[in-house]
């Protein structure tokens, strides 16, 4: 059963009160622009808002969760809750996805009450849907609202961020996420600090890894990194090609695939994270990767600090490129070779 109401969120007090402040006023706006990382509570707080909009008896401000709307919401099939999600394919938002929009617009909302529709992420728009959508926005006959929950507005058009009343959302503290993986999930402290740590602040991110045994891969993660040191730029072609096609025998899966990757070079970053650290002489409780301490240590000696972070950069990067869809051979050739590089500079 997933979560639709404000109570359930931690961490974004400030965005929820600004939500129940508009309803309670019934100053509703045509368009919310929700931005933050992912897995921070955004898409939670869609449902929620309308949740409560749709209510037939709000209670503080949240929906009751037993009248009919509110039980369609949590069933995942109210008929004027849309949610347009990229397609799995070639994961972008398509303009045949927003002229569906256009078609639902022409109707007034089928309960009665609010229409809500949430473009999740709409960066994942196409320039095409992107311009689609702009019309839409201009004119949206009442009680439509949408919802776009964006990452950075920086990459959606800036006459559609005009448009729309902004609402941030922040990433969480380290110490409210390992609290909750402690108190959630069972986890011992000391994991519970490492996996949080490596969630920056994002909750879903901390899931995630937690259903995850996401230390067991480590070693073998790190180790291809110490083979950047003193392996050929042959070898650690090699390596990347070996990779490439382990990464495809162990998920046939597209995205458990790429959840994978997007694992492994998060903890590439921890890792020159954690020798950046060393390197300036930072307080070793900081430490990510504290139970490989020595051998962290050992390896920054490689490195000069403009190397390392030359390897995040690197990293960075890596990360686009798989949000991007760029071919896994190409992404790990790309990375292992940059970050040879970098042990020279
Ligand atoms: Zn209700």
């Amino acid at each position: 059963m997933r979560a639709t109401s404000f109570s359930e969120i931690i961490g974004q007090e400030k965005a929820i009160a600004f939500l129940k402040g508009v309803i309670a006023n019934g100053r509703i706006a045509s368009a919310y622009l929700f931005t933050g990382i992912q897995g921070i509570g955004k898409t939670t707080t869609a449902l929620a808002f309308a949740s409560s909009l749709n209510c037939r008896n709000p209670v503080d401000g949240d929906g009751c969760n037993i009248c009919s709307s509110c039980k369609k919401i949590i069933g995942g099939n109210h008929p004027d809750l849309i949610i347009i999600e990229p397609d799995q394919d070639k994961k972008v938002i398509r303009i045949d996805q927003i002229r569906e929009i256009n078609r639902h617009l022409a109707f007034s909302p089928a309960l009665g009450g609010y229409r809500i529709i949430m473009l999740d992420p709409a960066e994942k728009m196409t320039d095409e849907a992107a311009n689609a959508f702009l019309k839409t926005l201009e004119e949206p006959p009442p009680r439509n609202i949408f919802i776009l929950d964006v990452r950075d507005p920086g990459e959606l058009f800036a006459t559609i961020v005009s448009r729309c009343q902004k609402v941030p959302f922040r990433p969480l503290p380290t110490e409210d996420i390992v609290n909750w993986l402690i108190k959630k999930e069972n986890m011992e402290k000391d994991k519970a600090k490492i996996l949080a740590r490596l969630s920056e602040g994002s909750l879903g991110e901390a899931m995630t890894l937690a259903r995850d045994d996401f230390l067991a891969d480590r070693p073998d993660w790190v180790d291809m990194l110490n083979r950047v040191i003193d392996g050929s730029s042959d070898m650690l072609l090699d390596l990347a090609q070996k990779f490439s096609e382990f990464g495809k025998k162990a998920a046939a899966n597209k995205k458990l695939k790429d959840d994978r990757i997007a694992l492994m070079l998060g903890i590439w970053k921890s890792w020159y994270r954690d020798m950046l650290l060393i390197k300036l002489g930072g307080t070793t409780d900081l430490i990510l990767n504290s139970d490989l301490g020595n051998l962290c240590k050992k390896a920054s000696t490689s490195y000069t600090v403009d190397g390392l972070i030359r390897s995040l950069a690197v990293i960075a990067g890596a990360e686009h490129d798989l949000m991007n869809n760029r071919n896994l051979l190409f992404l790990l050739e790309r990375s292992l070779l940059g970050l040879k590089r970098a042990t020279n500079l």
